[in-house]
């Protein structure tokens, strides 16, 4: 009777397609709850999203250049443009509304494709309630809108992370860190970042600057001001790209080192140490201790069972960087797994994406 009235109301295809929908549904959970561990349900829902063919759309707002990307969820980047960052305008408006155009123009080559939402790796520090970045040293505006106008604009959830803790969910979603419970990733650029995942969870803190490890005392012996003019001795005024040469001239002159050519750069340095340049040789060796403090404090500060490091600066000089630090990393530490990230230049991009696949799982 039921049936019938059903069978009248709706038509036996209809009747065959509701089936089968609840039939799915039903499997579905069945076999989500016979999984035992987070793993499986990711691996389901990973798969899942593979079938559905649905992809994030992910933006890289730094303070050169903004990337705009078109990522799957396997971590292939099928779409990708770039642009230089906005520098003049009334506000901060214009860098969404470039970001806008930009995402419509990579939408213009992929118009029926399923989006889950779109990530934003943006450059630091960022004010989480309002959207954006806030007194940003390296963005002529006093606040850029991001969350909300993209979320307007498209419709889509949002999600929005400084690059450092973005990339570190890309390393565990599609790098070396892919399975690992506890790794931090430290990006070695024009400043020095990181972000740290423990027990499974990307730490943030307060205001999302949980592992802002650029900024941990890395050396007492020469009082070099950080370029956050905030103290002397972190480790971003004497081992970031910018900040390199200083260290140079600091160290030279505190140890009356003759110097026959300036070294304005760090690639100066990197390449008078290789040309076997003897002062350039000595003062690396400084600069591998440095750089091996503030890693063993991040050793202890977050138990990984791996770092990767990324950045202009590491990948431009990986070997030479990892030898030192590997060489004078406190003895009683028990190294973890420490290398150069495989995902190169794309890291940002790919955690932007990254966020957006953890959040609808
Ligand atoms: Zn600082």
């Amino acid at each position: 009777m039921v049936y019938s009235t059903f069978k009248h109301c709706l038509g036996t295809s209809t009747l065959v397609v509701l089936a089968g929908l609840a039939c799915i549904i039903i499997l579905s959970s069945l076999f989500v709850q016979s999984f035992k561990t987070d793993v499986h349900v990711r691996m389901f829902y990973g798969i899942m999203q593979t079938i559905m063919n649905h992809y994030a759309l992910a933006v890289d707002l730094g303070a050169t250049n903004v990337r705009v990307g078109l990522v799957s969820p396997a971590g292939k980047i099928v779409a990708k443009i770039k642009d230089k960052t906005p520098k003049n305008g009334k506000n901060g408006a214009v860098v969404s509304h470039r970001i806008i155009g930009m995402i419509r123009e990579i939408m213009t080559g992929y118009p029926d494709t399923r989006i889950m939402g779109i990530g934003i790796s943006s450059i630091g520090p960022l004010d989480y309630k309002a959207g954006g970045p806030l007194h940003s040293p390296n963005i002529p505006f006093q606040f850029v809108p991001l969350e909300e106008p993209l979320r307007k604009k498209f419709s889509l959830p949002v999600f929005l992370l400084n690059d450092a803790n973005a990339a570190v969910l890309a390393e565990q979603r599609f790098g070396a860190g892919k399975n690992k419970k506890n790794l931090v990733y430290i990006t070695i650029s024009t400043g020095i970042g990181g972000g740290a995942i423990v027990d499974g969870k990307l730490l943030l803190g307060k205001s999302g600057n949980a592992a802002e490890v650029g900024h941990m005392i890395a050396d007492t012996a020469y009082s070099i001001r950080c370029s956050c003019k905030k103290g002397l001795g972190h480790w971003e005024g004497y081992a970031s790209g910018r900040n390199i040469p200083k260290f140079f001239k600091v160290w030279a002159k505190a140890h009356g080192k003759k110097i026959a050519v300036m070294l304005p750069a760090a690639k100066d340095v990197f390449d008078s140490a290789r040309s076997s340049n003897a002062v350039a040789r000595e003062f690396l060796d400084v600069l591998h201790r440095v750089n091996a403090r503030a890693i063993s404090n991040i050793i202890v500060a977050y138990d990984p069972e791996i770092i990767t490091i990324g950045g202009s600066v590491m990948l431009m000089n990986g070997p030479v960087l990892l030898a030192g630090i590997k060489k004078y990393v406190d003895r009683y530490l028990k190294l973890p797994e420490i290398r150069v990230t495989r995902l190169g230049d794309d890291i940002a991009l790919l955690g932007a994406a990254a966020a957006v696949f953890a959040q609808r799982e």
